[in-house]
């Protein structure tokens, strides 16, 4: 036994730079969690009161009537969805994904329609409901929205992330006035946004958190809305929810982190957050063919990240295939990688253990010397990376 679960897997001791990534765990649970979920795990519990609990803790945090915790954001959109078809009409909730002849469809915006691991639209079709796209990827206007809305629509659904395309897009506040106009709740996908209380200020019926991103608690879902409307995502448990089943340690857990979530101290984290990017800045200094600048949060939650753009012209190495020597051998690091065809990356120092950011600091600086002695400029072409990324999953378990 090593002090390292990981090692005793066989599995690699990852730095993860990249941010709360489903593949790589997610974040790291606060301690008040931690104790939460195994002080859980050998006891019972009445569940039906649990989730009482846990509903009131979320409308304190969030300012809601009600509020349901899920297996994840994910099943939370698809329990709010089914929820806004079924009400509370228990014969039709163990019907789905037959709807049979409830209202089923619901409007969403093409530009929201993204993939955070799977796509978004997916977990609204898994209750049944048939997804009705306004407007362009790129452009979304009120008149389309408006003629979107039938007799036919049981809910809409909005996302806030990063993943969306941020321009041209119905602002929040029209959208939800739309829609309300017309009787159709709004249902928010909020996933990795910090402040939990905006959002439904404005006016949507529900908004939907991950508890296992910023909050740092155990894998998760956190459903917050109007109580009808929260009280039929609930019953879905009797229905689609059962295979979204979450545990009484994820419930437990989850209200641990709300409540840690209150006294956190934010400064402090920034403050930590803010010296890695130091750290990365001062290593990366006068590196040739690398720029690296501080940028903040595209949907402005309250966390910087250092974009490091690589020439390779002068770095002798891609921007991908630096990436894919900091993930390799037995001290990897996993950067934030998702726009890298453009030549650029990101560190997200908001998952780092005290003292990882100059393991990360020390393997930049290795891979970048190394790749400065080569003759040739290393760069896999960007056809094969693409290729390679699915051929990978696609061999698993091998
Ligand atoms: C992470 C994410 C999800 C999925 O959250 P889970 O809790 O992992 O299911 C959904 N939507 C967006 C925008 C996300 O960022």
């Amino acid at each position: 036994m090593s002090n390292d679960i990981r090692l005793d897997l066989g599995l690699r001791p990852v730095i993860n730079v990249s941010g709360t990534m489903t593949a790589l765990g997610s974040s790291i649970v606060v301690p008040q969690a931690i104790e939460a979920v195994s002080q859980s795990l050998n006891q019972f519990f009445e569940m039906g009161e649990l989730y009482k609990q846990a509903s009131k803790v979320i409308a304190d945090l969030t300012g809601a009537e009600a509020g349901l915790v899920t297996a994840s954001c994910a099943s939370g959109i698809a329990q709010a969805v089914a929820g806004a078809i079924t009400g509370q009409d228990l014969l039709a909730i163990e019907r789905l994904p037959d709807t049979g002849s409830l209202k089923n469809e619901v409007v969403t915006l093409s530009g929201h329609m993204v993939g955070f691991g799977a796509p978004v639209e997916q977990m609204i079709r898994l209750t049944g409901a048939k997804v009705v796209p306004v407007g362009q990827a790129t452009s979304a206007s009120a008149y389309q929205l408006a003629a979107s809305i039938t007799d036919k629509t049981a809910a809409a659904v909005f996302v806030v992330s990063h993943h969306v395309v941020d321009y041209g897009q119905i602002p929040i506040k029209l959208f939800i006035n739309i829609c309300h106009e017309k009787g159709v709740p709004v249902i928010v996908d909020a996933a990795s946004e910090y402040d939990m209380t905006t959002i439904l200020a404005l006016g949507a019926d529900i908004v939907i958190w991950s508890g296992h991103k910023f909050l740092g608690g155990p894998t998760s879902g956190i459903v917050a809305g109007r109580k009808n409307l929260v009280r039929a995502a609930y019953l879905q448990n009797r229905g689609i929810g059962r295979a979204m089943k979450v545990g009484k340690e994820s419930i437990v857990g989850v209200i641990a982190a709300m409540t840690a979530w209150k006294s956190r101290d934010h400064d402090g984290i920034r403050a930590r957050e803010r010296a890695a990017l130091e750290v990365w800045s001062q290593a990366l200094d006068g590196k040739p063919g690398v720029t690296a600048t501080i940028v903040p949060d595209p949907t402005n939650n309250p966390l910087e990240r250092m974009k490091i753009a690589i020439d390779p012209q002068q770095t002798h190495i891609s921007a991908w295939d630096l990436a894919a020597r900091l993930a390799a051998g037995d001290r990897p690091v996993i950067v934030r990688d998702h726009e890298v065809e453009h030549g650029h990356f990101f560190l997200d120092p908001c998952n780092l253990h005290p003292g990882q950011e100059f393991m990360v600091a020390e393997r930049l600086t290795e891979e970048l010397d190394k790749a400065a002695l080569a003759n040739d400029i290393i760069e896999m072409p960007i056809e094969e990376v693409w290729l390679a990324r699915e051929a990978s999953i696609l061999n698993w378990p091998d």
